[in-house]
């Protein structure tokens, strides 16, 4: 018998489901006397420990905290509080959740769960198995362990296309949308960046009074990233804020054109200036600079930088006690990097964001590769179930590649922060495991923790820790 892949897959996710309602039906299975009983249980995903997690087991279910889905699993979550509501994965079929209903809706209609998601400590936490499983990562349970293992689909094989015979007359089929989705638009250092699904060649003019610099993206379309806070139609414009910038008011998006699509990125500027547009790989790139001959990223043996300030828009990352927003405060301290490397001769930077939007976990490793980087650092804050969690922490995804700039960065960020040394360790955000050159993660401090929370949010504080960042870099880049 031959399977073809889905269907394999289909077919053991079906018996591995079959195998689980059985386990947990056998009546000598054991059970928690209470509703309310949890335990402890650790995640395995692709054979590594997922550190942090805090999962917790109510009624046999392993609930996980929300930002274990959208961190380590690399899913869009987009988190409704108002009506308590969580909608996971992509716009075509998402999985919704509500707090404290057993009752999912899902692209083939409703689905019961076994436990409703929760709240508890200002924690949403929902069921893992199913989340895993409707998401298509095969989900397995080992009760002697206590583990929940997690494997990603495998990807299917390219279908090899069938070359054309010549001759034969075969239909024009109906043009399929071959929009490159641009997935991310950031400014710093006088450097735009515009981060595409596929290759684009940009075409740029500039206007007088006032000054601006057009850079129209042909057959483009933007990507749920840039869509997420709203529609992104015609006559709809998007604005990217530009702090500290003596020669940009603005940036702005919008669809210029539906036929061929046309996004058109406009740079506002406070007098007229040279620039330089060059691509590489699938970025875009405008460097601003008063002859127009700036070199482009990574050249003159310079090294690349990629800092990433974690989270954004809809995705405020963990809230601290007072309400201080994991987003804002890693954007802080992430423009703040920048502004400090753009200093350093020997260093270019590029951000994953540099407002308040949001880029999708795979778009923030896909900038960093494509623009060949020496270093990624993504920059984050820590939230805990207790108040009593403090320190600083920094992870690395493989060993080989990355623990020794991972160590750099905590030994630099834990001396300059004070708080407790939690040390540098393994963990397998998406971010550092799909970027392909040395990446760190760097959790600066416990913003559900009120001490470190405040500091956190204290301008000198936030420059203190960039520094040391920058520190960090340098020591490990060697410049
Ligand atoms: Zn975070």
């Amino acid at each position: 018998m031959k399977f073809g892949n889905l269907a394999w897959k289909k077919t053991a996710l079906l018996f591995a489901a079959v195998l689980l309602l059985a386990l947990f039906a056998l009546p000598g299975t054991v059970r928690h006397a209470s509703a309310a009983a949890t335990a402890e249980a650790s995640i395995v995903l692709d054979g590594q420990t997922i550190n942090g997690a805090e999962p917790v087991i109510v009624n046999q279910t392993t609930m996980v905290p929300i930002r274990v889905v959208s961190e380590q699993l690399g899913y869009s979550v987009n988190w409704n509080q108002s009506e308590g509501r969580v909608t996971i994965g992509g716009e075509a079929s998402p999985l919704v959740l509500t707090i404290g209903s057993a009752t999912a809706g899902s692209a083939s209609g409703n689905v019961q769960l076994e436990q409703a998601p929760f709240v508890r400590s200002s924690t949403t936490y929902v069921p893992l198995r199913f989340v895993g499983s409707q998401m298509g990562l095969g989900v397995k349970w080992e009760q002697a362990s206590r583990t929940v293992y997690l494997q990603s689909p495998v990807p299917a094989p390219s279908v090899p296309t069938v070359p054309e015979t010549p001759g034969t007359t075969t239909p024009t089929p109906v043009a399929p949308s071959n929009n490159a989705s641009i997935d991310a638009i950031s400014f710093s250092d006088n450097r735009l960046t515009i981060s595409a699904g596929a290759a684009v060649t940009p075409k740029s003019s500039t206007l007088a009074g006032p000054d601006r610099i057009v850079v129209d993206l042909p057959n483009s379309a933007f990507g749920p990233g840039l869509l997420a806070n709203g529609s992104l139609g015609l006559g709809k414009v998007g604005t990217l804020a530009v702090e500290n910038s003596s020669l940009v008011k603005q940036v702005r998006y919008s669809l210029f054109s539906e036929s061929p699509s046309t996004i058109r990125v406009v740079i506002d500027l406070n007098r007229a200036v040279g620039y330089n547009l060059y691509t590489e790989g699938n970025l875009i790139f405008v460097d601003l600079n008063d002859d127009g001959t700036a070199p482009p990223v990574g050249t003159d043996g310079k090294k690349v930088v990629v800092i990433d300030p974690g989270h954004g828009d809809h995705d405020s990352g963990g809230v601290g006690i007072t309400g201080v927003k994991e987003k804002d405060m890693v954007l802080q301290v992430g423009l703040k990097v920048a502004a400090l490397l753009k200093q350093e001769p020997n260093i270019d930077v590029i951000m994953t964001r540099s407002d308040d939007t949001f880029v999708a976990l795979d778009d923030r490793a896909k900038i960093a590769n494509d623009a060949g980087a020496d270093v990624f650092l993504s920059i984050h804050g820590n939230k805990a179930n207790t108040s009593s969690a403090v320190g600083t922490e920094t992870y690395y995804a493989d060993a080989s590649r990355s623990k020794t700039l991972s160590d750099t960065i905590q030994k630099h960020v834990q001396a300059a922060t004070g708080f407790r040394d939690r040390g540098s360790k393994q963990a397998n955000y998406v971010v550092i495991r799909k970027t392909t050159m040395p990446g760190a993660l760097v959790e600066i401090g416990f913003l559900s923790n009120s001490e470190e929370e405040t500091l956190m949010m204290q301008e000198d504080f936030q420059q203190k820790v960039a520094l040391a960042i920058v520190a960090g870099l340098k020591e490990y880049l060697g410049v």
